[in-house]
């Protein structure tokens, strides 16, 4: 079993019910044991300004999936509650599934950036982490906590 986090995200159509139901749907996930979820937390939105602030949660879980498996899935959950992709890059959305961390892997292949390119400086996936793992470390032996004190 190899231990993951990944980040939710929702903007629109009630965002607490979208993250809080896709956190019930990960739970579901085949060869996966749910470990914890974060709490909500509530952020301004990267990119255009003219969209609602976000709801943005973490969730760790354990998995025998390989990452590209657990990629489809969670694109599965957010095609289920229509996502929908368009062009404009960070744009509103009911739901953005991201694998923040997968174990201690570094993955760059076509479909999948792990850890995710954004983790370092996005505090909306920081916090949320310093909450459930407040000792971690990334692949490439940064801690969490020197990230969060310098950002
Ligand atoms: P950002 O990646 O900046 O948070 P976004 O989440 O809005 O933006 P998406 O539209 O959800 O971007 O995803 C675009 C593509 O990113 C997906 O098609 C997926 O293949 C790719 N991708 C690469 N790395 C990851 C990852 N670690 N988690 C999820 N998707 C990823
Ligand atoms: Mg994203
Ligand atoms: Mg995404």
């Amino acid at each position: 079993m190899v231990i993951v986090y990944i980040g939710l995200g929702s903007n629109l159509f009630e965002p607490k019910k979208q993250v809080t139901r896709a956190v019930e749907e990960l739970k579901n996930l085949p060869r996966s044991k749910f470990v914890k979820a974060s709490s909500l937390y509530s952020s301004k939105p990267m990119g255009p300004k003219d969209q609602p602030n976000y709801i943005n949660a973490i969730v760790a879980i354990e998995t025998r999936l390989m990452p590209i498996e657990l990629l489809n899935y969670t694109q599965e959950i957010e095609k289920k509650r229509g996502r929908l992709r368009k062009n404009e890059h960070w744009g509103p959305r009911i739901l953005d599934l991201d694998v923040i961390l997968f174990g201690n892997e570094t993955i760059n292949s076509e479909r999948l950036t792990v850890p995710h390119y954004g983790i370092k400086d996005r505090k909306f996936v920081l916090y949320p982490l310093l909450e459930i793992v407040p000792d971690l470390q990334l692949p490439d032996g940064t801690k969490l906590r020197t990230l969060l004190k310098s950002s």
